[in-house]
């Protein structure tokens, strides 16, 4: 293609909300054989809810909420920021809603009501721990409770793989190494998942999702938007390994994500596309950014890349 070609994709490429970083990538991107998708934020809208609360123990619930709310208060996640929505809410109202936390609102949930944590650490891939009142308290998967020994019993494990099955997320919360209850976590597809996962196949890219997430959920979810090569419990550094895993055979690789956990899959695909609304680490490390959060716009990327490189050839 000309530079003029490589130009004018590039403005109709960014009147799309769809910016391109270098006619390099423009070029690369009609090749692509397989996209992976990340799941939450990417495949589904990010906008993760609590739908289920459930106490093992004879602790009381409002109590509950609190210790899990106060654990996930210095938290960045998601996952985080919903359960201290739903607490907040059952704090100040006495009653559960399904209210989704967002990205930007864990601000407003810091108003007295709240335990003192010490000594919080984020557990990428695993969930937190903390300390109340010298009590030590974990939030996060399997992984992490059975990392610090915590036991699970049969009637919670049965529980979290119900939740699992319907592709929810379960968190599990221990309170001084006791298991005390479970959070069921919905994070629903985005409206156009489906015909996009769909579109790619016909034309010839197959598509892939990767995820931290559990391979239940991972699996779960990857039905419901039609794709069949799912890699799931993946820590966050191990997406770039997948990436390259793809790469092995010389196909071209799009990765599409929109965490910090993505950046480094991001910048190790022949396309990183970074989903607008993410964070700024993964556009850093991203060739295209989707402004408009619409997966849509991965295909008109390839779409584009192909006009530009087909036509002049
Ligand atoms: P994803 O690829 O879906 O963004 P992550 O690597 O961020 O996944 O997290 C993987 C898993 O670790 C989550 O599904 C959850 O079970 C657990 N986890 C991570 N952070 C938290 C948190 N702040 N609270 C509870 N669980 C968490
Ligand atoms: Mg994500």
């Amino acid at each position: 293609a000309t530079p003029t070609a490589v130009m004018v994709a590039t403005g109709v490429g960014a009147n799309n909300g769809v910016l391109i970083k270098g006619g390099d990538s423009l070029e690369r991107a009609q090749m692509v054989k397989y996209v992976i998708f990340d799941k939450t934020g990417t495949l589904t809208q990010g906008k993760s809810t609590v739908t289920a609360a459930k106490v093992f123990t004879g602790m009381e619930r409002g109590q509950f909420l609190t210790l899990v709310a106060s654990a996930e208060a210095s938290s960045e996640h998601p996952l985080g920021k919903a359960i201290l929505q739903y607490a907040h809410h059952f704090h100040f109202f006495d009653e559960c809603s399904p209210t989704s936390g967002t990205k930007s609102d864990a601000g407003d949930f810091k108003s007295g009501w709240l335990y003192d944590v010490s000594d919080f650490s984020a557990l990428p891939g695993r969930g937190v721990q903390c300390f109340i009142d010298g009590k030590r308290i974990l939030v996060g998967n399997r992984k992490l409770l059975e990392e610090n020994g915590i036991d699970i019993s049969t009637e919670v494990e049965n529980f979290v793989v119900e939740l699992e099955e319907s592709a929810k997320t379960g968190i599990l919360v221990a309170y001084d190494d006791v298991l005390t209850g479970v959070l069921g976590i919905a994070d629903p597809l985005k409206r156009e998942a489906s015909v996009v996962v769909e579109g790619l196949r016909k034309m010839g890219v197959v598509p892939v999702m990767v995820t931290g997430d559990n391979w239940r959920t991972a699996q779960a979810v990857a039905k419901e938007v039609g794709i069949e090569d799912v890699r799931a419990e993946v820590m966050p550094a191990g997406k770039a390994d997948v990436v390259r895993s793809f790469q092995k055979d010389g196909s071209i690789v799009a990765m599409v994500g929109d965490g910090i956990n993505d950046s480094p899959a991001l910048a190790a695909a022949d396309v990183g596309m970074a989903i607008g609304a993410g964070t700024d680490v993964a556009i850093e490390a991203a060739n295209y950014v989707l402004m408009r959060d619409n997966l849509e716009d991965v295909i008109t990327a390839i779409d584009l890349s192909k006009k530009t490189f087909f036509r002049i050839r």
